[in-house]
């Protein structure tokens, strides 16, 4: 079996599927502290890519309550049921991946959810972490949490659905990283469906085939974000492109908060996918919940978001969620704003530190009338 380099658990590990990296890496950056779960991502991507028939139930884009929400219902306690806990050695997975199972036969190690588990997409939303009793009221810090994970396919570094596929009707474009799964070829095996730790291929049982979030790739190739992206009303998500491990950009927004001050953590980092959806952690959730669900970072991750307003240049990079229908490839930091340019090099975000507040009068003399503020 080939080995690679998984930079996300600083080692190597074995995968049974043997590919060049891509030239260049779609990813994307969600702020889980900003998620209103308004679904307005699920429908944009629902209403443009899955209207068809058989799709009634398939959500390439979902959004989910932690931490009793998901979709389908226990996709991932299911699998972290069934592999042994994560350990780390500092930034160093000691334990076993999908792919280093025994008992697996070379093929990735998941589990298939069944048809009823794709029934109820929003299942536990604003479910909270424990009981609430009788009489309690707000004291100044709740005892309890939740938080919204909205969840699209990881776009893996290191994809077990392309690994688990028989047909090889699945495969990872070369220009950038995008994993799609042939139509024509596909045979309906669903092999990818139980392989992906993520459980973000799903079965057409009109077509008798599998399909996935396709990353939206006829906008990225017109250098624009995705669907879901644009459409966010929290303008909690970017949308970029990584450089190398090796030479991670100061001026490219994603290098700088996922691989140069890892603000943004990977979803599950044990099972040895890589995905590239990172997540910046929820400040007000206990670090061991989050710590088995992105990995050892998420201390550091909350500290640094605590202290953004001291951190120009990452609170820069920040304040380009959602500004700009174009993927922002180059960023800089001038005097009180953060300013982004597209592929092309034109300018697409200028945007300030602080938001200036204008103050209407309350008498407008050129009407004569009195203006009365209602919210
Ligand atoms: S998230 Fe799942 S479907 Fe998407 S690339 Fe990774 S393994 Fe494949
Ligand atoms: S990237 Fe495009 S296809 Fe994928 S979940 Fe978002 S809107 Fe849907
Ligand atoms: S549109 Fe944005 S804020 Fe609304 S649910 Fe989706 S990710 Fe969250």
């Amino acid at each position: 079996m080939a080995k690679r380099y998984n930079w996300q658990l600083d080692r190597e590990m074995e995968f049974p599927y043997d590919a060049p990296p891509p030239k260049r890496q779609v990813g994307y950056i969600f702020d889980i502290n900003k998620c209103i779960a308004c679904q307005t991502c699920t429908v944009a991507c629902k209403t443009a890519w899955t209207s068809g028939k058989g799709e009634e139930t398939m959500f390439w884009n979902n959004v989910e309550t932690k931490p009793w929400g998901g979709y389908p219902v226990g996709w991932d306690v299911n699998l972290l049921e069934t592999t042994e806990p994560a350990k780390w050695d500092a930034n160093r997975l000691t334990s076993l991946t999908i792919f280093e199972t025994d008992s697996n036969d070379g093929m990735p190690h998941g589990y298939e959810p069944r048809a009823e588990d794709y029934a109820h997409p929003n299942l536990g939303e604003d479910d909270v972490s424990d009981m609430i009793e009788l009489g309690h009221h707000f004291e100044g810090v709740h005892p309890t949490w939740m938080f919204y994970l909205a969840r699209i396919c990881n776009h893996c570094d290191h994809p077990s659905c392309v690994a688990a596929c028989p047909r090889g009707a699945i495969y990872k474009r070369e220009e950038d990283g995008i994993v799609l799964v042939d139509q024509e070829r596909c045979r309906g095996y669903q092999e990818c469906v139980k392989a992906c730790p993520y459980k973000k291929v799903f079965y057409n049982v009109i077509s008798r085939a599998s399909s996935k979030c396709i990353g939206c790739y006829p906008l990225v190739e017109q250098g624009n974000v995705a669907l879901c992206v644009e459409s966010c009303i929290g303008k909690i998500r970017m949308h970029g492109f990584l450089s190398s491990r090796e030479e991670p950009r100061e001026d490219n927004p994603l290098d700088y908060i996922v691989r140069i001050r890892k603000l943004a953590l990977p979803l599950y980092p044990q099972h040895g996918t890589a995905g590239n959806v990172y997540y910046i952690p929820p400040v007000h959730v206990p670090d061991p919940f989050l710590e088995q669900m992105f990995g050892p970072g998420v201390a550091a991750a909350k500290e640094m978001y605590r202290n953004l307003g001291d951190d120009p240049q990452l609170l820069g990079a920040l304040l380009l969620f959602g500004v700009s229908p174009r993927i922002i490839t180059r960023y800089e930091v001038q005097g009180e704003e953060a300013v982004g340019w597209d592929v092309d090099g034109q300018e697409v975000a200028r945007v300030p530190f602080t938001e200036p507040i204008y103050v209407r009068p309350h008498y407008d003399a050129q009407h004569d009338v009195y203006r009365h503020n209602t919210a």
